[in-house]
């Protein structure tokens, strides 16, 4: 995806909202209770329309779209309060703050350039430790004539960190963004926020999947140093519920029994986390707790909004646990999805992610995890 000729750059510009905040789960959250309201429903269909947009323009996407009887105005009015109400909710990116707090560790100046008003960036920041001291500018929609896509904002951005255009990296989650830091003759990062919209980023220079994906050697920045033997540690996260399906398809078709697990009611949880594939633990209350790794990915069978768990567990069982309750804890990042030329070659990628799934679990920062009361209890004891 990345063009082979990159120029390297010193300083970094990022977006805010869908970049390093997962602002589109507030998002689709207050439009979908508010449109209930009005007698109709949010579909989503709207969110590739108003990503990266002003809060004005999207207001008006809205209102066209759900044919609202109010004005742009009287919607914005309306829902702003509501909006502001859920700011203290808006969890960061997997990644962001990762990243902020390395570009900072090692002096890399960095800008802040977002559609939304200064203000509103100010309270969303607020409520993330260290982001605001991090940025030497931030620039918000109200403090341009014109917002992304066009390059005002960027360019104001390199003006407010003493730099040159050219030596600026962007990171933006949107097709707008992407445009206007292209615009401003910058080297642009796309880190798309809804799924399945990479083509819409073919103006960028490299698309990835997350920001833990981002390798800022590749332009002239500081790597980082955290991965261990192939995996990225991460704030470990827990999910549990019900085999739907032992030895099925994984099984049949390409020799790795998954024991997929039921994704009701955990929707919003997966939503948080990229698309890739992961590692941990998993507990089976019956029988013990063993290694795992697992690919989190969208289903085709699903719509956009839903995405699928499907873990494997490094252990030879010689029956079926279909129904049994099955906990996981995830530690740790191994790679992005990818497409493969044959069966084969993704065979052979899913035995290698294993192998490195087996091995770091073995390290002290992934080990101690075994033992985490989540993977040993009853579904009993946890509803308690
Ligand atoms: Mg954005």
């Amino acid at each position: 995806m990345a063009k082979p000729f990159r120029k390297l750059v010193s300083c970094v510009i990022l977006d805010l909202d869908g970049t390093l905040l997962n602002t589109d789960d507030i998002v689709s959250n207050v439009l979908s209770a508010f449109l209930v309201k009005y007698g109709t429903q949010w579909d989503g269909k709207a969110a590739q329309k108003i990503v990266g947009r002003t809060p004005y323009e999207a207001a008006t996407v809205i209102v066209e779209d759900y044919g609202l009887p109010l004005s742009t105005d009287e919607l914005l009015s309306e829902i702003t309060p509501i909006f502001s109400e859920k700011w203290c909710n808006i969890k960061a990116q997997p990644g962001a703050s990762r990243l902020i707090n390395h570009l900072r560790c090692h002096g890399i100046p960095m800008a802040l350039a977002s559609n939304s008003s200064k203000e509103n960036i100010e309270t969303k920041l607020s409520y993330h430790q260290g982001w605001k001291e991090s940025f030497s500018f931030i620039i918000g929609g109200d403090q341009v004539t014109s917002p992304k896509p066009s390059p005002e904002i960027y360019l104001k951005a390199a003006k407010g960190l003493k730099v040159d255009p050219s030596s600026c990296l962007v990171i933006e989650d949107s097709p707008p963004g992407v445009t206007a830091g292209k615009a401003a003759s910058m080297e642009v990062v796309a880190v798309p926020s809804l799924p399945k919209q990479s083509h819409l980023f073919t103006s960028a220079d490299e698309v990835i999947n997350s920001l833990l994906d981002l390798q800022p050697e590749k332009w002239g920045l500081p790597a980082f140093e955290d991965w261990i033997e192939g995996t990225l540690p991460i704030e470990p996260w827990y999910i549990g519920g019900p085999v739907i399906k032992g030895f099925g398809r994984g099984s049949k078709v390409l020799g790795i029994p998954t024991a997929n697990l039921s994704i009701e009611g955990y929707s919003a949880i997966l939503s948080e986390h990229p698309s890739g594939v992961y590692f941990g633990w998993a507990g089976l209350a019956t029988r013990g707790v063993y290694k795992m790794v697992m690919s989190i990915g969208w289903n085709p069978y699903f719509s956009n909004t839903e995405k699928t768990i499907e873990p494997w567990l490094l252990h030879d069982f010689n029956e079926d646990f279909y129904g049994e309750d099955l906990r996981l804890a995830i530690v740790g990042y191994i790679r992005q999805e990818a497409n493969f030329p044959s069966l084969e070659s993704l065979v052979a990628k899913i035995h290698e992610d294993r192998q490195i799934a087996e091995t770091a679990l073995e390290l002290p920062q992934y080990s101690k995890y075994r033992d985490d009361q989540y993977l040993k209890s009853s579904p009993q004891q946890q509803s308690s």
